[in-house]
């Protein structure tokens, strides 16, 4: 039985503190992989990271292509974003630990991740245009980093004001 989980929203604390690697894939980490998945489709998004639903370790979920009627969902344990390219672009980012609010970030366009999946298989793959911006979104939630993070101050008290509206 999969379980929708409740979404913490910032400013809770576990959204802001660094996630701790997870040292074996058990049956409770299979479980809320799948929850998180579920989660995530029911939100609806294309991201989720552990943190997001009070779970401070190194996992989250993707799937950028579901809302074109063709899922592809990632389940990455312990990433490592090891090259990120030089060239930047400025994305609209949504997080549903910030509803009501849409942010332009900056980052770099295509990076190389590697991970862990449920089997303990790593992976190692490029990542550009939106799957990019969603795998650094995520990514960033397990260093306890949100949208607002990347903002000017005068943009993030605009965003932070949306959100506590
Ligand atoms: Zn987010």
């Amino acid at each position: 039985m999969m379980a929708l989980l409740p979404i913490l929203h910032w400013p809770n604390p576990i959204l802001l503190a660094r996630a701790a690697p997870i040292t074996g894939v058990t049956a409770g980490i299979r479980r809320l992989a799948e929850d998180m998945l579920a989660t995530m489709y029911a939100a609806p998004g294309r991201g989720l990271a552990a943190p997001q639903v009070g779970v401070s370790q190194r996992m989250f979920v993707m799937d950028v292509t579901w809302k074109q009627g063709i899922p592809s969902p990632l389940v990455c344990i312990n990433p490592e974003i090891h090259w990120r390219s030089a060239v930047t672009s400025i994305g609209a980012e949504g997080c549903l630990s910030l509803p009501g609010t849409t942010t332009h970030v900056s980052r770099p366009q295509s990076i190389r991740m590697s991970w862990h999946d449920l089997d303990g298989a790593r992976h190692d793959a490029r990542f550009a245009g939106f799957a990019a911006i969603c795998a650094q979104h995520e990514y960033d939630h397990l260093d306890g980093i949100l949208t607002l993070d990347h903002l000017t101050p005068q943009h993030r008290a605009l965003a932070e004001a949306e959100v506590l509206a």
